[in-house]
């Protein structure tokens, strides 16, 4: 320990680079992208300080090109699950006793590595892993990942200096500890980032994890695992384990070390892990923190005093952005009569003009959904609406899965705001459009928030400043986002905490203190400097 406090670097957004054609970046991301392509790997299990290539393996293949082989990923037995959570518990006493400003030092060598000599890598592995065009990458990999690390090196720093009053002839301190035990990290697919912070959080905290990634994401979890490991995040503090996430949750779940659930991913799987912990409960040292963020059917509330251009551009880029796969992409839209033939029309031209195929060609705005499960899942809800009477196709509604799992930007028009696609999450480029009449407003927000069974992103399109108001008072708990005059995604550490209520989410709001919070368990330190010593009241004689 030195003698000094240590403050952490005050943190900005990390800017978003541009691609643009002829410039560095770009030659430097499809290099690392051809680079990566044409070579084959095996993903290991990383346990301790061992890189372990199992028997069993999976392959990995780009969505867009299902085809090509970008090689393989070692699956764990219950045996390696074991060995992950002793690692894991081995590491803990050491980096739970690491004091602040080394712990911090690595998570935010790890941003350094990422906005740096890592940029290109990691955006690269994006690309090809989860098919995302280089914009999204970006945005994800590169700019929200190193956010995330370096906000939440500043939060905690914020959180260890919050301490309780001092009394007269006493000292009271605040000590954060880590969880006991180690904590349980599981991520979906469609973020780099959410992946990276869902171990980093709480390992930043002084806890221990063992991560189990998403099937579809292992081609770029081993490039953060790669950037841990150069960032000096002593092995066992994060282990990563793929395979069978029954098996595996089965497993950790079931340990009497298990302290804490960090999930994001669908509502179902949540809900089931939930479930599992609660079953368990009287097997647990503690009693575990849950953390999950799942589920979401978002929209977008236009109001007849909306801008038209601004409201196309909302519905434009917040339903079909990454091919709507993202937990806050809009996918339900309320457009008032008397704009919603020029507002579709406008929705209309520009998914018209979108390119799509492989995210090498920066061209392409569109690009592959993540597998053949969520390709057939979307031409089901596609050729179902084709038949029903209440919905119309107004565009798209075509799909190839020949060489990549590709699904062209579809826009539905229902006269139920019931229909299935109203609320049903989708999670594609797959949006819907419900037209009320103007004048009805009041009772159509009132819609919106009983549709779904989820809170977690909304926004409202409107000028007028009395809308804006009661909306955002109906709307109150519709979505743990909201936002006014922009799209319901997009949400930038730092700036819009992400999380949302109902079957959204414990709403822990990633990449803010609040989220930090869940990893620590306070001890009050209590010194007395001049103990008393007489049991009497001064009252008494
Ligand atoms: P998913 O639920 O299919 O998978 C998430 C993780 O859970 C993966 O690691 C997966 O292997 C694991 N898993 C799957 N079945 C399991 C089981 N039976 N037992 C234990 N683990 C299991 O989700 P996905 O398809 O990877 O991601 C998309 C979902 O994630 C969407 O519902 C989306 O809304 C949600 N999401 C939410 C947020 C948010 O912040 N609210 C962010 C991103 C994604």
């Amino acid at each position: 320990m030195s003698n000094g406090f240590f403050s952490v670097p005050k943190p900005t957004n990390d800017p978003i680079l541009h691609y643009k054609k002829g410039s560095d970046e770009r030659k430097d991301v499809l290099n690392a992208y051809k680079e990566m392509w044409n070579k084959s790997i095996d993903v290991p299990l990383y346990i301790g300080r061992e890189k372990i290539h199992s028997e069993q393996k999976a392959k990995m293949s780009p969505p867009h090109d299902h085809k090509h082989k970008l090689g393989t990923y070692s699956l764990a037995d219950s045996a390696h699950v074991h060995q992950a959570i002793d690692a894991a518990l081995a590491a803990k006493k050491k980096w739970e006793n690491t004091s602040f400003e080394h712990r911090v030092s690595v998570f935010l060598k790890a941003a350094d590595l990422i906005a740096g000599p890592y940029r290109a890598r990691i955006n690269a592995a994006t690309m090809i892993a989860q098919s995302k065009n280089i914009y999204q990458a970006e945005i994800d990999a590169a700019c929200e990942f190193v956010d995330f690390l370096r906000f939440n090196a500043a939060f905690a720093a914020d959180i260890y200096a919050q301490q309780p009053a001092q009394g007269n002839g006493v000292i009271n301190r605040l000590e954060y500890r880590a969880l006991e035990g180690f904590v349980y990290a599981v991520t979906p697919f469609n973020f780099t980032a959410i992946a990276g912070n869902i171990c980093a959080a709480p390992a930043l905290m002084g806890n221990v994890v063992v991560w189990k990634p998403s099937d579809h994401q292992m081609f770029s979890a081993k490039i953060i695992m790669d950037i841990f490991e150069e960032a000096g995040i002593p092995p066992g503090v994060i282990n990563l384990i793929s395979g069978d996430p029954v098996m595996i949750s089965d497993v950790v779940l079931s340990h009497p070390e298990f302290s804490g659930l960090h999930f994001t991913g669908s509502t179902a799987v949540f809900k089931k892990l939930w479930t599992q912990i609660g079953n368990n409960i009287t097997n647990y040292r503690n009693y575990p923190r849950i953390v999950g963020e799942t589920g979401g059917k978002d929209f977008i509330f236009a109001h007849h005093s909306a801008r038209i251009p601004e409201l196309i551009t909302a519905i434009t880029r917040g339903g079909y952005e990454f091919q709507g796969q993202k937990c806050s992409a809009a996918s339900r839209i309320y457009l008032p009569e008397s704009i919603a033939d020029v507002v579709i029309e406008g929705v209309i031209d520009n998914i018209k003009s979108f390119s799509m195929g492989s995210p090498e060609d920066m061209n392409n705005f569109i690009t592959a959904v993540i597998h053949e499960n969520s390709f057939d899942k979307l031409v089901s809800y596609i050729e179902q609406a084709k038949k029903d009477a209440e919905v119309d196709v107004l565009v798209g509604g075509t799909y190839d899965k020949s060489k990549g799992y590709f699904v062209h930007p579809t826009l539905l028009k229902t006269t139920d705001p019931h229909y299935t696609t109203m609320e049903t999450e989708l999670f594609g480029p797959v949006v819907t459009v419900y037209v009320y009449p103007d004048r009805d407003w009041k009772n159509t927000l009132a819609l919106v928030d009983t549709t779904t069974e989820y809170g977690l992103t909304g926004a409202i399109v409107a000028q007028d400043r009395l809308f804006i108001e009661e909306a955002s008072a109906r709307l109150r708990h519709a979505a743990g986002n909201f936002y006014i005059n922009d799209k319901p995604s997009g949400a930038v550490v730092g700036q819009q905490p992400f999380g949302g209520a109902r079957a959204s989410g414990t709403n822990d709001k990633a990449g803010s203190a609040l989220n930090l919070l869940r990893w620590v368990s306070p001890r009050l330190i209590k010194e007395t400097l001049v103990p008393a010593k007489d049991y009497r009241y001064p009252c008494m004689d």
